[in-house]
């Protein structure tokens, strides 16, 4: 009887915790504006790489001309960039830029509030890697900047190979990995893995988190999808996961799996979205939390599906992204919906949904 009591007791309890976390997240969902000035820049730095990925279009972009580091030093001065924290810094791969030193010179001079540098590299130009980190981070501690370093990795030996389309691309991003990590206080603060799902590597997809631990190097997993800033439109069916039944089952059990082992709302949503086809999360780019700008010079609201504002050369980069606002609110009816980029943070619905299966969960045992 009593424990029938304490079983009660705890449901009301968990019941209760888990209402008013919902109610709070639909509290900050009504109230959240969209931003004048973002804090975060995503920026691609050049169409350039030296690799050719299954689920990525850059060979179509690598003729456009990229700016230079003294045209990024001048879009920077924009008061649009004035309370930037953090830079997102890809490419194509950004340690091809030929003025790689001296673009991270001006982010790092131009950005009075910057807090953060975190680069995406493919990680297989190492010895490049490591002299350019070596230098960039002594700079970075200097200003006291964070600097943060994603190697992609999406398999294990020939597998990474095939999904990146280089020949010892796992061979060499595994020493550049091996090599941060025996001396990492002098390239990076943080070192991390980004794996990207597709219907090829999902069923070798463990492979990675064995890899990864034996390093004790985290790992963030996404799932491949359309994106506007790889030109990966044309290829869709040739890495999708909605366009093989088996990948995106296997895919779905993954997600699941990853968020009981972690806990993320991020897997939840990437299951619930493998499952639904349907957009859980808030997106910092739908508030302007984030802005991207392009190798030439555009200034959009997101990577993945907003079209070139205009150049930030030509014009203020403030008033193209606070003038396109009607822009902005179409772009979210029509694409954000079914887009998975950038899911971090469950919306209300999502944590409901989250909610109910922590309960079953807990009723199962
Ligand atoms: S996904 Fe990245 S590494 Fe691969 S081809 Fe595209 S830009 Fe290069
Ligand atoms: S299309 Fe995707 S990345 Fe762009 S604002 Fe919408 S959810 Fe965010």
């Amino acid at each position: 009887m009593l424990e029938k009591y304490i079983y009660i007791g705890r449901y009301i309890k968990w019941k209760s915790i888990f209402k008013l976390k919902e109610i709070n997240r639909l509290r900050q969902q009504f109230q959240r504006k969209v931003r004048k000035y973002p804090n975060t820049i995503q920026l691609p730095l050049t169409y350039v790489c030296n690799f050719d990925c299954v689920m990525c279009g850059m060979k179509n972009l690598s003729g456009k001309k990229d700016f230079t580091a003294e045209e990024l030093g001048s879009i920077l001065k924009d008061p649009l960039f004035s309370k930037i924290e953090a830079v997102g810094v890809n490419g194509g791969e950004p340690f091809l830029k030929k003025d790689f030193e001296q673009c991270m010179d001006a982010i790092l001079n131009e950005l009075p509030a910057l807090k953060a540098i975190n680069i995406i590299s493919n990680g297989y130009c190492t010895d490049k890697i490591l002299k350019d980190l070596s230098c960039l981070k002594s700079k970075c501690s200097a200003k006291g900047v964070r600097l943060n370093l994603s190697i992609s990795v999406d398999g294990y030996g020939k597998m990474q190979d095939f999904h990146r389309g280089r020949k010892n691309a796992f061979v060499n991003a595994d020493r550049t990995c091996r090599e941060i990590m025996n001396n990492k206080g002098q390239y990076v603060d943080g070192l991390d893995v980004i794996c990207t799902i597709t219907k090829h590597n999902i069923s070798r997809i463990n492979e990675v988190d064995v890899w990864s631990k034996a390093l004790n190097i985290p790992v963030e997993y996404n799932i491949a999808s359309l994106n506007r800033r790889i030109d990966n439109y044309k290829k869709e069916n040739d890495f999708l996961l909605f366009s093989d039944w088996h990948a995106r089952r296997l895919a779905t059990e993954f997600f699941y799996c990853k968020y009981k082992e972690t806990g993320k709302e991020k897997y939840f949503a990437l299951y619930l979205y493998l499952r639904t086809h349907k957009r859980y999360t808030e997106c910092p780019c739908m508030y302007n939390d984030w802005v991207t700008l392009t190798p030439d010079a555009q200034i959009g609201y997101c990577a993945t599906r907003s079209k070139n504002l205009g150049s930030a050369l030509e014009t203020s980069a403030y008033e193209l992204f606070n003038g396109n606002l009607k822009y902005l609110k179409m772009l979210k009816k029509k694409y954000c919906s079914e887009c998975c980029h950038y899911s971090y943070r469950l919306n209300y619905k999502g944590l409901v949904l989250m909610h109910k299966d922590r309960m079953k969960n807990w009723f199962m045992r």
